[in-house]
Protein backbone atom coordinates (compact mmCIF):
# COMPACT_ATOMS: atom_id res chain seq x y z
CA UNK A 1 0.00 0.00 0.00
CA UNK A 2 3.01 2.42 -0.51
CA UNK A 3 3.04 3.47 -4.01
CA UNK A 4 5.83 6.04 -4.39
CA UNK A 5 9.44 4.66 -3.26
CA UNK A 6 10.71 6.40 -0.09
CA UNK A 7 13.34 8.69 0.73
CA UNK A 8 14.75 8.12 3.95
CA UNK A 9 16.60 11.52 5.54
CA UNK A 10 19.74 10.28 8.26
CA UNK A 11 21.40 13.10 9.95
CA UNK A 12 20.34 15.61 12.51
CA UNK A 13 17.94 18.99 11.57
CA UNK A 14 19.87 20.93 8.78
CA UNK A 15 22.83 17.86 7.98
CA UNK A 16 20.03 15.18 6.84
CA UNK A 17 21.16 13.14 3.96
CA UNK A 18 18.62 11.72 1.90
CA UNK A 19 18.62 8.29 0.64
CA UNK A 20 16.29 6.77 -2.35
CA UNK A 21 15.38 7.30 -6.01
CA UNK A 22 16.22 11.13 -6.47
CA UNK A 23 19.69 10.63 -5.53
CA UNK A 24 22.89 8.24 -5.01
CA UNK A 25 24.35 7.78 -1.75
CA UNK A 26 27.71 6.87 -1.37
CA UNK A 27 28.84 5.76 2.29
CA UNK A 28 32.48 5.20 3.21
CA UNK A 29 34.40 4.87 6.13
CA UNK A 30 36.34 2.27 8.37
CA UNK A 31 35.47 -1.31 8.67
CA UNK A 32 36.34 -0.65 12.54
CA UNK A 33 37.07 2.17 14.55
CA UNK A 34 40.52 1.79 15.69
CA UNK A 35 42.00 4.71 17.33
CA UNK A 36 40.35 8.47 16.81
CA UNK A 37 43.25 9.30 14.05
CA UNK A 38 42.90 6.47 12.07
CA UNK A 39 38.96 7.10 11.80
CA UNK A 40 39.14 10.65 11.44
CA UNK A 41 41.70 10.23 8.70
CA UNK A 42 39.16 7.89 7.02
CA UNK A 43 36.66 9.80 7.45
CA UNK A 44 38.41 12.89 5.39
CA UNK A 45 39.36 10.30 2.79
CA UNK A 46 35.25 9.39 2.69
CA UNK A 47 34.38 12.93 2.73
CA UNK A 48 36.82 14.13 -0.25
CA UNK A 49 35.90 10.94 -2.24
CA UNK A 50 32.38 12.39 -2.26
CA UNK A 51 30.93 10.71 0.54
CA UNK A 52 28.26 12.31 2.37
CA UNK A 53 27.92 9.45 5.47
CA UNK A 54 30.53 8.05 7.41
CA UNK A 55 30.37 4.47 8.23
CA UNK A 56 32.54 2.70 11.01
CA UNK A 57 32.08 -0.19 13.39
CA UNK A 58 32.28 0.17 16.96
CA UNK A 59 31.02 -3.33 17.76
CA UNK A 60 32.60 -5.83 15.19
CA UNK A 61 30.60 -9.19 15.06
CA UNK A 62 33.81 -11.26 14.13
CA UNK A 63 33.89 -14.94 12.38
CA UNK A 64 36.07 -15.75 15.16
CA UNK A 65 36.22 -14.69 18.57
CA UNK A 66 39.71 -14.09 18.79
CA UNK A 67 39.56 -11.57 16.29
CA UNK A 68 39.29 -7.19 16.88
CA UNK A 69 35.80 -7.35 18.64
CA UNK A 70 35.72 -3.39 18.11
CA UNK A 71 35.83 -0.46 20.73
CA UNK A 72 32.31 -0.58 22.20
CA UNK A 73 31.14 2.51 23.50
CA UNK A 74 34.69 3.92 23.34
CA UNK A 75 34.54 3.63 19.18
CA UNK A 76 30.99 5.22 19.47
CA UNK A 77 32.59 8.29 20.90
CA UNK A 78 35.82 8.59 18.61
CA UNK A 79 32.52 8.04 15.46
CA UNK A 80 30.26 10.69 17.08
CA UNK A 81 33.36 13.21 17.42
CA UNK A 82 34.92 12.42 13.95
CA UNK A 83 31.23 13.20 12.50
CA UNK A 84 30.93 16.43 14.56
CA UNK A 85 34.11 17.35 13.10
CA UNK A 86 34.02 16.49 9.13
CA UNK A 87 29.97 17.11 9.44
CA UNK A 88 29.21 13.49 8.23
CA UNK A 89 26.34 11.79 9.79
CA UNK A 90 27.36 8.83 11.32
CA UNK A 91 25.96 5.05 10.73
CA UNK A 92 26.96 2.07 13.12
CA UNK A 93 26.58 -1.40 13.23
CA UNK A 94 24.70 -2.36 16.48
CA UNK A 95 24.55 -6.09 17.75
CA UNK A 96 23.01 -6.74 20.69
CA UNK A 97 19.26 -5.24 21.98
CA UNK A 98 20.69 -3.82 25.07
CA UNK A 99 23.25 -1.51 23.09
CA UNK A 100 20.25 -0.06 21.11
CA UNK A 101 19.99 3.28 23.62
CA UNK A 102 23.84 3.74 23.53
CA UNK A 103 24.41 3.41 19.97
CA UNK A 104 21.39 5.99 19.47
CA UNK A 105 22.89 8.19 21.53
CA UNK A 106 26.11 8.46 19.59
CA UNK A 107 24.95 7.93 15.78
CA UNK A 108 22.43 8.98 13.27
CA UNK A 109 21.45 5.29 12.22
CA UNK A 110 21.39 1.57 13.05
CA UNK A 111 23.30 -0.67 11.31
CA UNK A 112 22.22 -4.34 11.83
CA UNK A 113 24.12 -6.01 9.97
CA UNK A 114 23.98 -9.68 7.68
CA UNK A 115 24.43 -12.26 10.83
CA UNK A 116 21.86 -10.35 12.88
CA UNK A 117 19.34 -9.79 9.99
CA UNK A 118 16.83 -12.96 11.57
CA UNK A 119 17.32 -11.20 15.25
CA UNK A 120 13.95 -10.75 16.03
CA UNK A 121 14.28 -9.60 19.08
CA UNK A 122 17.06 -6.65 18.02
CA UNK A 123 14.59 -5.99 15.15
CA UNK A 124 11.97 -4.65 17.36
CA UNK A 125 14.19 -2.98 19.94
CA UNK A 126 15.64 -0.75 16.28
CA UNK A 127 12.07 -0.54 15.44
CA UNK A 128 11.46 1.70 18.83
CA UNK A 129 14.96 3.09 18.28
CA UNK A 130 13.29 6.32 16.63
CA UNK A 131 16.06 6.36 13.90
CA UNK A 132 16.47 5.56 10.65
CA UNK A 133 17.89 1.59 10.07
CA UNK A 134 20.31 0.44 7.64
CA UNK A 135 19.53 -3.33 7.28
CA UNK A 136 21.82 -5.42 5.80
CA UNK A 137 20.71 -9.03 3.47
CA UNK A 138 21.34 -12.00 5.61
CA UNK A 139 24.13 -14.04 4.32
CA UNK A 140 21.49 -17.15 3.39
CA UNK A 141 18.63 -15.08 3.27
CA UNK A 142 16.01 -14.90 0.19
CA UNK A 143 14.62 -11.51 -0.57
CA UNK A 144 11.49 -12.32 0.89
CA UNK A 145 12.95 -13.57 4.29
CA UNK A 146 14.26 -10.00 3.90
CA UNK A 147 11.80 -8.24 3.64
CA UNK A 148 9.86 -9.63 6.34
CA UNK A 149 12.76 -8.55 8.61
CA UNK A 150 12.32 -5.15 7.47
CA UNK A 151 9.24 -5.80 8.17
CA UNK A 152 9.61 -6.33 12.05
CA UNK A 153 11.25 -2.83 12.01
CA UNK A 154 8.44 -1.22 11.00
CA UNK A 155 5.69 -2.83 12.99
CA UNK A 156 6.97 -1.54 15.86
CA UNK A 157 6.46 2.10 13.87
CA UNK A 158 9.85 2.50 11.91
CA UNK A 159 9.48 3.05 8.70
CA UNK A 160 12.89 4.85 8.35
CA UNK A 161 14.35 1.49 6.79
CA UNK A 162 17.13 0.86 3.92
CA UNK A 163 18.04 -2.17 2.90
CA UNK A 164 21.58 -3.23 1.90
CA UNK A 165 22.26 -5.83 -0.43
CA UNK A 166 26.21 -7.47 0.77
CA UNK A 167 26.48 -10.61 -0.84
CA UNK A 168 25.19 -13.64 -0.27
CA UNK A 169 26.82 -17.53 0.07
CA UNK A 170 26.93 -19.87 -2.98
CA UNK A 171 29.46 -22.41 -4.19
CA UNK A 172 31.65 -20.03 -5.50
CA UNK A 173 34.72 -19.57 -3.35
CA UNK A 174 36.55 -16.71 -5.83
CA UNK A 175 34.70 -14.14 -3.85
CA UNK A 176 33.74 -13.90 -0.39
CA UNK A 177 30.42 -13.87 -1.07
CA UNK A 178 28.13 -13.56 -4.36
CA UNK A 179 27.24 -10.04 -5.07
CA UNK A 180 23.22 -10.56 -5.83
CA UNK A 181 22.56 -7.31 -8.23
CA UNK A 182 19.86 -8.86 -9.38
CA UNK A 183 18.12 -7.77 -5.43
CA UNK A 184 18.06 -4.77 -6.60
CA UNK A 185 15.46 -4.46 -8.92
CA UNK A 186 13.71 -7.45 -7.82
CA UNK A 187 13.17 -5.65 -4.35
CA UNK A 188 12.45 -2.60 -6.32
CA UNK A 189 9.65 -4.14 -8.13
CA UNK A 190 8.28 -5.30 -4.37
CA UNK A 191 8.66 -3.01 -1.46
CA UNK A 192 9.20 0.76 -1.49
CA UNK A 193 12.31 0.86 0.71
CA UNK A 194 15.54 2.22 -0.43
CA UNK A 195 18.00 -0.36 -1.41
CA UNK A 196 22.00 -0.01 -1.39
CA UNK A 197 24.72 -2.38 -1.98
CA UNK A 198 27.73 -3.13 -0.49
CA UNK A 199 30.39 -4.20 -2.64
CA UNK A 200 33.10 -4.54 0.12
CA UNK A 201 31.89 -7.08 2.51
CA UNK A 202 30.50 -8.75 -0.77
CA UNK A 203 33.65 -9.04 -2.04
CA UNK A 204 36.13 -9.19 0.46
CA UNK A 205 38.73 -8.23 -1.78
CA UNK A 206 39.40 -3.98 -2.87
CA UNK A 207 40.12 -4.63 -6.73
CA UNK A 208 36.58 -5.79 -6.96
CA UNK A 209 34.99 -3.13 -5.25
CA UNK A 210 34.99 -0.03 -7.87
CA UNK A 211 33.76 -2.55 -10.63
CA UNK A 212 31.16 -3.81 -8.57
CA UNK A 213 30.66 0.01 -7.75
CA UNK A 214 29.75 0.40 -11.00
CA UNK A 215 27.52 -2.28 -11.33
CA UNK A 216 25.41 -1.33 -8.61
CA UNK A 217 24.86 2.20 -10.00
CA UNK A 218 23.70 -0.14 -13.44
CA UNK A 219 21.56 -2.26 -11.31
CA UNK A 220 20.09 1.05 -10.00
CA UNK A 221 21.08 1.28 -6.19
CA UNK A 222 20.37 4.07 -4.21
CA UNK A 223 23.66 4.17 -2.88
CA UNK A 224 26.71 1.59 -2.00
CA UNK A 225 28.71 1.54 1.24
CA UNK A 226 32.48 1.16 1.49
CA UNK A 227 35.13 0.43 3.40
CA UNK A 228 38.45 2.95 3.29
CA UNK A 229 41.43 2.73 5.36
CA UNK A 230 44.02 4.92 5.47
CA UNK A 231 46.24 1.94 5.95
CA UNK A 232 44.79 -1.11 4.64
CA UNK A 233 47.74 -3.42 6.12
CA UNK A 234 47.70 -2.27 9.23
CA UNK A 235 43.98 -2.71 9.36
CA UNK A 236 42.26 -4.68 12.69
CA UNK A 237 39.13 -5.77 10.45
CA UNK A 238 39.03 -6.61 6.68
CA UNK A 239 42.00 -4.68 5.66
CA UNK A 240 41.84 -6.63 1.96
CA UNK A 241 38.57 -5.17 1.37
CA UNK A 242 39.51 -1.65 2.15
CA UNK A 243 40.09 1.57 -0.45
CA UNK A 244 43.03 3.91 -0.48
CA UNK A 245 44.68 6.32 -2.70
CA UNK A 246 43.60 5.30 -6.91
CA UNK A 247 41.05 2.94 -6.12
CA UNK A 248 39.22 5.60 -3.85
CA UNK A 249 39.60 8.38 -6.28
CA UNK A 250 38.30 5.78 -9.35
CA UNK A 251 34.93 5.28 -7.38
CA UNK A 252 34.83 9.04 -6.47
CA UNK A 253 35.00 9.17 -10.14
CA UNK A 254 32.42 6.60 -11.01
CA UNK A 255 29.99 7.37 -8.63
CA UNK A 256 30.40 11.62 -9.94
CA UNK A 257 29.97 10.76 -13.73
CA UNK A 258 27.03 8.79 -13.05
CA UNK A 259 24.26 9.07 -15.30
CA UNK A 260 21.46 11.50 -14.34
CA UNK A 261 18.99 9.67 -12.48
CA UNK A 262 15.37 9.22 -14.43
C1 LIG B 1 30.00 -4.25 8.35
O1 LIG B 1 29.39 -3.53 7.53
O2 LIG B 1 30.84 -3.81 9.13
C2 LIG B 1 29.72 -5.70 8.35
C3 LIG B 1 30.27 -6.50 9.27
O3 LIG B 1 28.93 -6.09 7.34
P1 LIG B 1 28.11 -7.45 7.15
O4 LIG B 1 27.15 -7.52 8.31
O5 LIG B 1 27.45 -7.26 5.84
O6 LIG B 1 29.11 -8.57 7.16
Amino acid sequence: HHPERSTVWVGRPGREVPIGPDTFTFIAGPCAVETADQTLEAARMAASAGATLLRGGAYKPRTSPYAFQGLGVTGLKILADVGELTGLPVVTEVVDARDVDVVVEHADMLQVGTRNMANFGLLQAVGRAGKPVLLKRGMTATVEEWLMAAEYIAQRGNLDVVLCERGIRTFEPATRNTLDLSAVPVVQSTSHLPIIVDPSHAAGRMDLVVPLSRASIGAGADGVIVDVHPDPETALCDGPQALHGTALRELAQAVRRMPPLL
